[in-house]
């Protein structure tokens, strides 16, 4: 772990775990909404050309190799994906959180918090959104990512991210049950 972020300042140390943070809290909070959909689902939408972005993007890297996660997990066709599901518990790609099949669209629908869990779902995409002029975290070189990115500015879009979850989270949660 410590050598994955040794090439980064404090300051870029605490956003990487800042970032970490907020998707464990997205992923925690997507399982209870569409676990249950999910465990029976046999027609999965992973596909390992999004789990290969989570190796190919130095920043998805680095959070989750400083997690814990091994490329060792990592299968050729299968990519992170396990019989008991994704096994990235960070540095999944923005898209994993953003995609919603229709089955879950419907069920929520009903369920009358589609608008909420549409914006929870944005939020991993929405903190790495334009982290270098316009283009976003996950996309930036090592060089992009250790010498020319304002962690100052992408701690404050994180921070605006966990402000958002904070008001939604008790609400949506009270839905699931
Ligand atoms: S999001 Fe929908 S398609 Fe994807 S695993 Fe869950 S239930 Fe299946
Ligand atoms: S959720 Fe995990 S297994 Fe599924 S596509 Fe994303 S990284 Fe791959």
């Amino acid at each position: 772990m410590g050598s994955l972020l040794a090439p980064l300042s404090q300051e870029g140390i605490k956003v990487v775990f800042e970032y970490q943070h907020l998707e464990q809290r997205v992923r925690q909070l997507t399982l209870k909404i569409c676990g249950s959909f999910c465990r029976s689902c046999h027609d999965r939408c992973c596909n390992k050309d999004y789990c290969s972005e989570s190796l190919e993007s130095y920043w998805l890297r680095m959070t989750w190799g400083s997690w814990g996660h091994h490329i060792s997990e990592y299968d050729i066709s299968e990519g992170w994906l396990s019989p008991g599901g994704c096994q990235l518990e960070v540095g999944r790609p923005p898209v994993c959180y953003e995609f919603l099949c229709r089955k879950i669209l419907t069920e929520i629908q009903e369920k009358n918090y589609l608008a909420g869990f549409k914006g929870i779902s944005n939020l991993v995409s929405f903190a790495g959104r334009n982290a270098l002029g316009n283009r976003h975290l996950i996309t930036l070189s090592p060089e992009q990512i250790l010498k020319r990115i304002n962690f100052e500015r992408l701690r404050r879009k994180i921070g605006q991210a966990h402000s958002i979850l904070n008001r939604c989270e008790a609400a949506l949660v009270s839905f699931c049950g």
